[in-house]
């Protein structure tokens, strides 16, 4: 293979300001990145087909919000993993695939030693080594900067992990690595942060930013923080100070459009399943293969569709972008009846993909308006187009 191994300067990221570090320019594919970055290059449509041989129905409510799938499932370790983000899915069927010999490696992304936020992204060889990568890393993860030594360490068949942005740079250089096999787990990702970030978020938020070991944004309209002795903290959302996180939020996840990441063989999250439980997405063969390898260690639970998210997330416009904060009180209030009448399961899933997206698509349209036509799928433009949205 002609590998070029290249100087890569630091701050060589062509998408600037839109960067959400995923690793690729630290790499000899950085020649690639204009057409591989997500924030420079809108080809989803082309990779779906790529990966899973068609693009997503545009007619099919399911397809149009969730992308291409075989079948989803709502499921939970019936022996959770201790020290996982949810029940440790993710990484059981990654130790699974190395053991069976599915693959030779699996792309995760581990703690530095020295800080647990900040992401430090390996080629796994051994089940230890992955064990060590469970729980997210609630930040920019430059996860494709190991791509390099995939040919030094004599790796043929991979499983890589990644969040949307990454996946779609790594499946559009993927004919490049010379691998044999490449199976795609991902995690849906939204509001993601740079270190810096993280920490005006939690001081924002949490009443102990120092002790925070886990946080999640859950079903039941709060955000979960989980502290170093244990102890949980809820936020509600309708509470957040919505002016200070504005900022806080990196420009690339205030451009994107990929939540559920489209172009995974196999997605696993939390969004569309009832509270409590994990959501995955079954996208093509290759998904089925992975899911087939932890099938008989859960317990499912039927998927639901319940409410109507629309009134929800039209009246959530005009609070966000105007900077609207309530009082604790109110919001907790508010956050118990959304919670009783609101949306559930993939309607939750849908109202928090609406959200989103008219959020992003404003963002895009007022920054960088050039831009908006190409740079927004033709899924995420039906969506939110279904709302009344400000003229500016
Ligand atoms: P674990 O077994 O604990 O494994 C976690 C895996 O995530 C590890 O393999 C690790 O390599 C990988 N990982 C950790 N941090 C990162 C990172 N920064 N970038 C890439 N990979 C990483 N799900 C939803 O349904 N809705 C959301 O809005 C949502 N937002 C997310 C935002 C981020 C930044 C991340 C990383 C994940 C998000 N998820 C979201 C996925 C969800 O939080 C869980 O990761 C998923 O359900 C798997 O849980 P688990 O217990 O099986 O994972
Ligand atoms: Fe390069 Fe990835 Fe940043 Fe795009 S997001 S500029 S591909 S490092």
């Amino acid at each position: 293979m002609n590998r070029k191994k290249l100087t890569v300067k630091p701050k060589n990221r062509p998408a600037l300001a839109q960067c959400s570090e995923c690793g690729l320019c630290d790499t000899s594919y950085l020649r690639f990145a204009k057409r591989a970055c997500a924030f420079i290059t809108q080809h989803i449509a082309q990779l779906e087909t790529l990966a899973h041989g068609r693009e997503r129905d545009l007619d099919n409510d399911r397809e149009l919000y969730f992308g291409v799938h075989q079948h989803m499932f709502a499921a939970r370790r019936k022996q959770p993993l201790e020290g996982a983000q949810w029940t440790g899915m993710v990484t059981t069927l990654a130790i699974k695939a190395l053991e069976t010999g599915l693959v030779d490696a699996v792309l995760c992304v581990q703690s530095d030693p020295n800080d647990r936020f900040t992401p430090r992204p390996i080629l796994a060889r051994t089940p230890e080594e992955i064990l060590a990568s469970r729980i997210n890393k609630p930040t920019l993860s430059p996860n494709l900067k190991v791509l390099d030594e995939i040919p030094d360490l004599g790796i043929r068949r991979l499983l890589a992990i990644g969040v949307g942005c990454q996946i779609q740079a790594l499946r559009t250089v993927q004919a490049e690595i010379g691998l044999e096999e490449l199976y795609v787990l991902g995690t849906p990702c939204v509001d993601n942060v740079t270190r810096q970030g993280l920490q005006q978020f939690l001081q924002t938020t949490s009443c102990s930013p120092a002790t925070v070991v886990h946080y999640e944004f859950m079903q039941d309209f709060q955000i979960h923080f989980r502290h170093e002795d244990g102890a949980m903290e809820k936020v509600p959302f309708f509470g957040l100070n919505t002016k200070v996180l504005k900022e806080a939020f990196a420009p690339s996840c205030l451009s994107c459009f990929d939540y559920v990441n489209s172009l995974s063989d196999l997605v696993i999250g939390y969004m569309g399943a009832p509270f409590g439980w994990q959501w995955g997405v079954v996208r093509n063969p290759k998904g089925e293969r992975l899911f087939n390898l932890i099938k008989d260690e859960l317990e499912f639970t039927p998927i639901v569709e319940q409410g109507d998210r629309k009134k929800a997330a039209q009246q959530g416009i005009a609070f966000y972008d105007e900077g609207v904060t309530i009082p604790v009180w109110v919001a907790r209030l508010v956050g118990i009846v959304v919670n009783k009448v609101g949306p559930k399961g993939l309607e939750f899933a849908r109202f928090s993909i609406d959200s989103h997206f008219i959020r992003n698509y404003l963002y895009v349209k007022r920054n960088y308006p050039q831009r908006l036509e190409q740079h927004v799928p033709e899924y995420a433009k039906k969506i939110v187009h279904q709302y009344q949205l400000p003229s500016k």
